[in-house]
């Protein structure tokens, strides 16, 4: 576990192969997404290390259902009752252990790649507080927009920052080697025109769920990769 910081006021907390985000208002905290199962606690450290204080987190966004961004929620809100569950509706019943996961559909060389990783900690159900949609505001960051990203999952939501041009992803875009437009999704045609929505926005810094932020000129760099498409 290691994180950085990305932009002032924003870090990233990397667990193993997967990324939480923590964003910092004055007295008020936000991570964007959780980790797997068990990472709960080692997050919550991290926000200690960087000198925060883990009473001052509010809200904890879930981009979207998978094991990986929702697992360390339910250990988070175990030690911090407080602290708000944000997801989106139409993926809102499997975080909560209502439903059941939909596999992804997988291409052939992404089957090579799943059966290469570890096996993921199941996430225990959590609830969730707030369910949000496209086109929502969050209050912080002096205005988070949701954005509806459909195709990873049926409801992945992306969080765009205006004020500051910073868009956190979730899995419709990955940067572990190179800039892609994620993998493992459910519906591929439909994930690459949520990318394409993502390329339209105006922003400078881009946090992806797995590999490393682009801290600058992010916009151009999604356009490229959305131009390829
Ligand atoms: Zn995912």
């Amino acid at each position: 576990m290691d994180f950085v910081e990305v932009v002032p006021s924003l870090y990233r907390i990397e667990l193993d192969f997967v990324n939480a985000y923590l964003w910092c208002d004055p007295g008020d905290l936000t991570l964007v997404d959780s980790g797997y199962h068990g990472t709960g606690a080692a997050v919550l450290d991290a926000v200690r290390r960087l000198g925060q204080d883990p009473a001052e987190l509010r809200r904890v966004i879930v981009t979207h259902s998978h094991d990986d961004h929702t697992g360390g929620a339910s250990e988070i809100v175990e030690t911090l009752p407080d602290v708000s569950v944000i997801a989106s509706r139409a993926d809102a019943p499997v975080i909560r252990g209502e439903r059941e996961q939909a596999a992804p559909v997988l291409e052939d060389w992404e089957r090579r790649m799943a059966d290469g990783l570890p096996d993921l900690p199941k996430a225990p159900p959590v609830r969730v507080d707030l369910e949000v949609e496209d086109g929502d505001l969050l209050g912080f960051a002096g205005g988070a927009t949701v954005v509806a990203v459909p195709g990873h999952t049926a409801g992945s939501i992306a969080i765009h920052l205006p004020l500051h041009r910073v868009l956190f992803t979730g899995d419709i875009a990955a940067n572990v080697q190179r800039l892609i437009p994620g993998v493992f999704h459910l519906d591929r045609a439909e994930a690459q025109r949520s990318f394409e929505r993502l390329a339209d926005l105006d922003v400078d810094t881009a946090c992806f769920g797995h590999g490393e932020p682009v801290a600058h000129d992010a916009a151009t760099a999604l356009r490229s990769v959305a131009a390829e498409l």
